[in-house]
């Protein structure tokens, strides 16, 4: 559909590989309608898995030039849970750039939400909308286009650059990178780094380096069940349940560290789901059950946490005459943060700036990625795309503007410092005469 092709007057290895990019719109258009069609959800989630999908990437990249696909394919109760692996060689060997984008996609949800087919894709003019086209087709197809720009232009990357075309990130990465860094530790070196597109913010500017640690926690408060008219005869378990509430507030004042990479810059302790309990007016509830959010700052003990809930409630459990039990439902340590400094942290800063005139900065989430399970093995991991954050929702889009200039991001990163000089001293050799007699020594 581009009436013309963009041309650039840029000669540099990024210049080249920018203006391969610009003239690519309609390929990624092709790319997102083909991944959409192929439902990716996986077995947990009721769906078939990413072996569809895996076979078109693969395909599509041996049909585009790219050096041979490794497939490495996890068997989760008879579904093929296929990892997708190329290199790209570099002029440097000794470590690799990893750019991990996953395969499978989450449900559509409540499909009447969907203003059109989930897995059909639509283009409504810059905006692509379908399931996955964000999570995390933006990252696959971003990592495609860069890796192909560079193919075609002839562009050899400074160091080796892994694409990695993971299975299952949507449900624990059993059969995605947790399976492939136990038994394939040997695809990764210990100077490797990194990019997991998978997460951002609207212009680019969140560089994510490190997440909190997740706790929640069940407490449920037992009373005793009685007509609301003899409250004296029974143990009210939700007012019991109201005073806890508002005592757990105190978490903020007992663990107020702070650490300026996070928004908010402290850990959080948030109230969130309520159980229903009596379905009548007229009844005291015996039994109330609420749920704790806990956001952790690295620097917090996880442990300590978990036993001033439990004096907390043990408090209230006393005054209120109840018994409270704590449960943990999921708890996810924190993982040591990448530094702000890491030379990875500051390409995609360069990168970003260079692309997008963004100042991007290290940030840390306060969410789980799949980051945390590089970082505990001490690789440098930076989560970083431009997007609205449409992921998992209904009618998720991205913006084809973003597609391309995420690409360019991953192309500079790939491209890295340009090769020592060679060129020049061709040059010289060239603008010399050829020496008609032999010059003497
Ligand atoms: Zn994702």
């Amino acid at each position: 559909m581009s009436a013309r092709k963009k041309a650039s007057k840029d000669p540099s290895p990024f210049g080249r590989a920018a203006t391969w990019i610009d003239n690519a719109t309609d390929g990624v258009i092709a790319l997102q309608s083909e991944l959409v069609k192929r439902n990716a959800v996986g077995p947990l989630n009721g769906g078939p898995g990413e072996l569809e999908k895996a076979d078109f990437v693969e395909a599509w990249m041996a049909g585009q030039g790219f050096p041979p696909v490794r497939r490495l394919t996890s068997m989760d109760n008879g579904v093929p849970r296929p990892n997708l692996v190329v290199i790209l060689p570099g002029r440097d060997h000794s470590r690799r750039l990893w750019v991990m984008s996953h395969l499978d996609v989450v449900p559509p949800g409540d499909e009447s939400l969907w203003k059109s087919e989930p897995f059909v894709l639509r283009v409504e003019g810059d905006k692509l909308v379908g399931r996955g086209v964000e999570d995390n087709h933006q990252g696959v197809v971003c990592s495609l286009l860069a890796a192909k720009a560079l193919l075609a232009s002839g562009i050899e990357p400074e160091f080796d650059v892994g694409l990695l075309f993971v299975s299952d990130e949507e449900t624990g990465s059993l059969h995605g990178i947790r399976w492939l860094l136990d038994h394939h530790r040997d695809l990764f070196g210990p100077q490797d780094a990194f990019l997991v597109p998978d997460a951002g913010n609207e212009d680019g500017s969140l560089v994510e380096v490190s997440e909190k640690a997740i706790l929640w926690l069940r407490l449920k408060t037992l009373g005793k069940q009685v007509h609301a008219s003899t409250p004296h005869l029974g143990r009210n378990a939700m007012t019991a349940s109201a005073h806890l509430v508002v005592r757990l507030s105190e978490l903020y004042q007992r663990f107020d560290a702070r650490d300026p990479l996070f928004d908010p810059p402290s850990s959080t302790f948030e109230p969130t789901r309520h159980e229903a309990n009596v379905p009548n007016v007229n009844t005291i509830p015996g039994e109330d059950v609420f749920y704790l959010d806990c956001r952790i700052l690295p620097s917090v003990s996880v442990e300590a946490v978990q036993l001033a809930v439990r004096e907390i409630a043990s408090e209230v459990s006393r005054q209120n005459r109840v018994v409270v039990n704590v449960d943990i439902i999921q708890r996810e340590d924190a993982a040591p943060a990448t530094p702000p400094n890491a030379e990875l942290v500051q390409r995609v800063i360069r990168s970003v700036r260079k692309v997008y005139n963004v100042d991007a900065r290290p940030k840390g989430i306060g969410g789980g990625t799949v980051a945390a399970y590089l970082r505990r093995l001490g690789w440098p991991v930076v989560v970083w795309a431009r997007q609205d954050e449409t992921a998992h929702q209904p009618n998720e889009y991205v913006w084809i503007p973003n597609l391309l200039g995420d690409a360019k991001v991953f192309a500079d990163l790939m491209i890295g410092e340009p090769p020592p000089a060679p060129a020049v001293v061709e040059v010289e050799a060239e603008a010399v005469p050829a020496p008609e007699a032999p010059i003497e020594a």
